[in-house]
């Protein structure tokens, strides 16, 4: 079968390879993928620059396809079911994480697309325990979207105490912004948005899915337009792992005040901990997500709450995965999707 693989350490080696079609183990099922999404820890991999993986590796977490062929211990599911998948393939069940429903921080835990054999492929393999349905109505290429908004799930609502009419300030209007923000409209909150200049149009996009105000970081005006916004943020999602959002951030927190790191920054990020301990500020993050989430997801996909498909601005086959990473890269559109319905 075809294959995105990352043969070897080192920025770049990953092309497309021929590789042996993988059979499912007893516990789990083939699925034949129709659509992968291309996600920063992918581009991570890619570079090698922060994030662990395993070459030679199939690159890809973010999947939605069919079953294709059952383990035989596997019952509940049928050959044709569509499904989207956990990305958690292994995680060692035993550790204090694990037993407290927080597999997320497990040490032992490696995922497909970095660990093992992900989805940027013809086909596969993942433990049944990890499929779920995807709701009616929703595409594959939209149900690529489930694992990015199960991490933004996981973050607004597990990581946050939000209240309606609370007011909330979003860093970062990229496909993880744009994710947050939707579920954090779900509590009835009130939101600003904050992207650079560059952001144009995720910013008008935010304001088409519920931004109630979008503001250019670069304004002068910008921090006593946020601080003004609604008597203050009481929480900030900073969405985008720039360096300077985090200050911009921690600065527009009034007393008392919530700072979640959802972005991955990709350098290290210096805090002004006075602010902290002056505001009383709490300052916490949220990484991948917990396997309650995925219901959470699921559900609210089905009952049509989130708008994903606005967030899918390019598809690509798995021969211009150059092109899907390079527009990744610079910024163009928002959410890449590899569309392997066929893959090339
Ligand atoms: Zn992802
Ligand atoms: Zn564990």
């Amino acid at each position: 079968m075809l294959a995105l693989q990352k043969y070897a350490l080192g920025a770049g080696n990953v092309r497309v390879a021929d590789v042996d079609r993988p059979k499912p183990e007893p516990d789990g099922v083939l699925i034949r993928v129709k659509a992968c999404g291309i996600c920063g820890t992918d581009i991570h991999i890619y570079r090698d620059d922060t994030f662990p993986f395993q070459p030679p590796v199939i690159l890809g977490h973010e999947v939605a396809g069919v079953i294709e062929e059952l383990g035989e211990r596997v019952s509940g599911w049928s050959v044709g079911d569509a499904v989207i998948s956990e990305t958690y393939y292994y995680t060692c069940g035993e550790c204090i994480y694990c037993k407290t429903g927080r597999a997320n921080l497990c040490e032992a835990r490696y995922s497909i697309g970095s660990g093992t054999n992900g989805a940027m492929a013809e086909y596969v393999k993942v433990p049944a325990k990890n499929l779920h349905p995807i709701p009616q109505g929703i595409s594959f290429v939209e149900a690529a979207l489930t694992e990015p908004l199960t991490c933004c799930v996981h973050g607004v609502f597990e990581k946050a105490d939000l209240k309606p009419g609370d007011a909330v300030l979003l860093s970062g209007p990229g496909a993880i912004g744009l994710l947050c923000l939707q579920v954090v409209k779900l509590f009835d909150c009130r939101v600003v948005v904050t992207g650079t200049r560059k952001d144009g149009d995720r910013l008008a996009l935010a304001r088409e899915l519920g931004a109630d105000l979008t503001l250019y970081a670069e304004d002068a005006d910008t921090p006593q337009r946020v601080k003004a916004f609604y008597g203050g943020p009481t929480t900030a999602f900073e969405c985008s792992g720039a360096v300077p959002a985090t200050e911009f951030c921690l600065r527009a927190l009034p007393k008392g005040g919530r700072y979640v790191q959802i972005g991955l920054p990709a350098t290290p990020t210096p805090i002004e901990l006075n602010l902290v301990a002056l505001k009383e500020l709490v300052i916490t993050g949220a990484f991948a997500t917990k396997p309650v989430w995925w219901l959470k997801t699921v559900d609210l996909m089905g009952a049509g709450k989130i708008n994903l498909k606005k967030l899918i601005t390019d598809t690509y086959k798995l021969s211009d995965w150059e092109k899907g990473f390079q527009d990744h890269i610079s910024g163009a559109g928002i959410k890449h999707v590899f569309d392997l319905d066929p893959v090339l």
